[in-house]
């Protein structure tokens, strides 16, 4: 018997608990220390009431309907499907339901769209990149080149010229980054893919942070974009699903690959891998889409935004950062010194017991960087920003970006 040698390729380093033993040890070292943990990764504050009393109202309805308790429709609820239409007609883009596919979170079907191409496929990846997308082109056989997100083009850089892909991932508002791509770099990355004939995977996990811009719009409606772009969403990063797992990809029925339409090949794969997700959770969803679940994010995304707007204004008054508006939980930034982002990650830990993230785990552009992010509590970011002015600030001279 012979293992799936792309897949034994892979790092396997798992960094979370990395992070938490480096934590661990610092609180047993220090016990009088409070710490602050700016690493986390999803929306902290509980999911809206209506989704809470919508759940409940589910789980009553199950026990009576026996249906209900069955395995749920593989591409989702209808009442789901034509909510998420209707979300998508205020913004003025029409969807039909073959299009939509909710899944149990972005993650799955981020790394499950490249099963649908074959190995001999190229991947396009911005770095610094969310593990999920290497990780699974390497792991089903494909070869992988970067564009470089740096602070030379602003973290958002454009189509290479003279240079194509047959997959490319794009992330905006991006992890790790936060930079939000601004509708006329979408629509250069969708001409490229268009010329090109390459699919672009965009990750919209975020899309809910990118909302509070009044100028920002979906990449669907840019021209041709629906023919090109398929679109993989989560309800972790604002709703407060990370733990109840849901999301949604829409696979364009204008998408058509050698006669085969894309949707209905994820269909077919889906039919293989997957079996939907609970009656329940999907209720839940619904009411995230409603007027009060709508407002009631708005209002915990407003809450994120502004942690994360203090944290910024810190590091870009220290010379770290120079993040002109925030749309995104996640704050990069670059070490000070000269710092490796290891060696900066115990630095900050030591000296002010704040929790970051590594940039180096994004892949090798994100070495000498490090992230962090605005879900926590007002308090919590009020205390991280002071402690992170008082080690960082005299850092300004020497760690200035460039
Ligand atoms: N996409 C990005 C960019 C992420 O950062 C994450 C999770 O951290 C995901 C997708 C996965 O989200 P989900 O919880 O919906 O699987």
């Amino acid at each position: 018997m012979k293992l799936n040698t792309d897949l034994l390729k892979l790092s396997d380093t798992d960094f979370a608990a990395i992070i938490n033993k480096k934590v661990s040890d610092y609180q047993y070292a220090n016990p009088d220390t409070v710490i602050v943990r700016l690493d986390n990764e999803d929306a902290y504050l509980p999911f809206p009431n209506c989704v809470h009393s919508a759940m409940q109202a589910a789980l009553e309805e199950s026990l009576n309907d026996p249906q209900l308790r069955c395995t749920p429709p593989l591409r989702g609820y209808p009442f789901l499907i034509d909510t998420i239409i209707a979300h998508y007609a205020e913004k003025n883009i029409q969807l039909f339901d073959t299009e939509i596919f909710i899944n149990d979170g972005a993650k799955c079907d981020v790394s499950g769209l490249t099963e649908l191409f074959d190995g001999d496929n190229t991947v396009m990846i911005t770095e610094p990149f969310d593990s999920v997308y290497y990780h699974s082109s390497l792991s089903s056989g494909k070869a992988v080149r970067f564009v470089r997100a740096s602070e030379k083009n602003g973290l958002i850089p454009l189509p290479p010229k003279n240079e194509r892909a047959d997959i490319i991932y794009l992330c905006s508002p991006c992890n790790p980054t936060g930079a939000l791509y601004p509708t006329e770099v979408l629509k250069e990355w969708v001409d490229h893919a268009l010329e090109n004939n390459s699919l672009i995977i965009y990750d919209a996990s975020y899309e809910d942070f990118a909302c509070m811009e009044p100028n920002h719009k979906s990449i669907y409606s840019i021209e041709g974009a629906k023919k090109c772009t398929v679109q993989v969403c989560s309800l972790s990063k604002a709703a407060g699903f990370a733990n109840l797992r849901l999301g949604y990809t829409i696979i364009p029925n204008n998408i058509v690959i050698d006669s085969t339409r894309l949707n209905q090949l994820w269909l077919h794969r889906e039919r293989l891998k997957f079996n939907g997700v609970s009656y329940v959770t999907q209720r839940g969803a619904q009411a995230a889409f409603s007027k009060e679940g709508k407002e009631e994010i708005e209002m915990h995304v407003k809450h994120y935004l502004s942690n994360t707007r203090l944290l910024t204004e810190v590091l870009v008054k220290a010379g770290l950062c120079d993040q002109s508006f925030v749309a995104s939980p996640n704050v990069w930034f670059k070490c000070p010194q000269n710092m490796s982002s290891w060696e900066c990650f115990d630095y900050i830990l030591k000296n002010t017991g704040v929790v970051t993230i590594p940039g180096s785990i994004f892949g090798s552009a994100g070495e000498g960087h490090m992230k962090l992010t605005g879900y926590t509590t007002r308090e919590n970011a009020s205390v991280a920003a002071r402690r992170l002015w008082q080690l960082l600030g005299s850092s300004s001279e020497t760690g200035a970006v460039n």
